[in-house]
């Protein structure tokens, strides 16, 4: 495994493949794709429980947030910065489904300002996160992103295989993973890479371990749909410019598969009883529930049951992530 934490000014030549005939790289695996292997739209009806990114790292942080945000799912509050993250990740989105050549940093400052119009018709809840006389101020700031953002690749120079793309697959009989990427890119060699915007700075050593996580997460869905290990994951951090990479090899995501069946595992044991324990960080002031939490003098409200699909992604896990 490496990791790489630095401006990545050789992104601009990524790799490439035409949006319409791109095809998974099945020339380099002797495996039948899983026909479940990208699941895209959202399918109809009740889905089985499966683990996401932000629920796993929940339960790793502390059991007692994963039973508030996963189980209970009690509301949390957005932030600002979370609603300026929806809007450029929904520009970014919508600019690759654009024909290369438009795809000006012109073109992509009207897609802010229309996914924020859309944001605002779709969920008023958010636009009352910002005041009247601070629109102006959270819209430059989007802007801002998607500047740095053209400063870190040139997204006319190559197409995206997809975004926003749901994945779903099973590593082992009773654990599924589910979550959304970004962009997938695949270089005409088969080449494939992952890649998630950050709308934040890069990581400290207290949150480059969950970025790893993640990474490894998405690493490992990809492998077991594709066959293929990605040749890249990247974090494209559009606060600072800055970018993690990592280049996973096939051994460690075996084992770290082995990892996410544990965690699997150790959330249904607590969801059969309800023990769903704090663990108390550094995190914790970050923690929405802490009027519920026994370690901050709160009461643990009365378990409400294993629900019908715990860990399922959600409005609030997009915004997490
Ligand atoms: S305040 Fe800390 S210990 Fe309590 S539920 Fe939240 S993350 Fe867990």
């Amino acid at each position: 495994m490496a990791i790489h934490h630095q401006p990545d000014p050789a992104a601009r030549a990524a790799v490439a493949s035409p949006r319409p005939s791109a095809a998974p790289p099945t020339s380099q695996t002797s495996r039948t794709p899983d026909p479940r292997a990208l699941v895209d739209p959202v399918p109809e009806g009740p889905r089985p429980p499966a683990l996401s990114p932000s629920r796993a790292a929940d339960f790793k942080q502390c059991p007692l947030l994963y039973r508030y945000r996963a189980i209970d799912r009690f509301p949390e509050t957005p932030t600002t910065a979370q609603v300026k993250g929806t809007v450029v990740h929904s520009a970014l989105e919508n600019l690759f489904d654009m024909p290369a050549h438009l795809r000006t940093p012109d073109s992509a400052e009207i897609l802010v300002d229309a996914a924020w119009e859309a944001i605002c018709q779709r969920e008023p809840a958010m636009r009352a996160l910002v005041p009247d006389d601070q629109v102006e101020p959270f819209l430059a700031e989007a802007h801002r992103l998607i500047d740095r953002y053209y400063e870190m690749e040139n997204p006319t120079a190559f197409d995206a295989e997809s975004c926003e793309l749901r994945v779903e697959v099973d590593i082992a009989d009773d654990v599924t993973l589910r979550g959304f990427v970004d962009r997938i890119d695949v270089a005409p060699t088969g080449e494939v890479r992952v890649v998630d915007y950050k709308t934040g700075r890069s990581p400290s050593e207290l949150f480059e371990a969950r970025a790893l996580f993640q990474m490894k997460f998405y690493a490992l869905a990809i492998l077991r749909l594709r066959g293929v290990v990605p040749h890249r994951l990247q974090l494209m951090y559009l606060a600072d410019g800055q970018q993690l990479r990592y280049t996973p090899e096939r051994d460690e995501l075996e084992r770290f598969a082995g990892t996410l069946i544990a965690i699997w595992r150790a959330i249904r044991e607590a969801g059969a009883t309800g023990d769903f324990q704090p663990k108390r960080s550094r995190l914790c002031q970050w923690c929405d529930h802490k009027d519920k939490c026994p370690e901050f003098g709160g009461i643990i409200p009365e378990y409400p049951g294993w629900p019908g699909a715990p860990g399922d992604d959600t409005a609030a896990d997009y915004l997490a992530s």
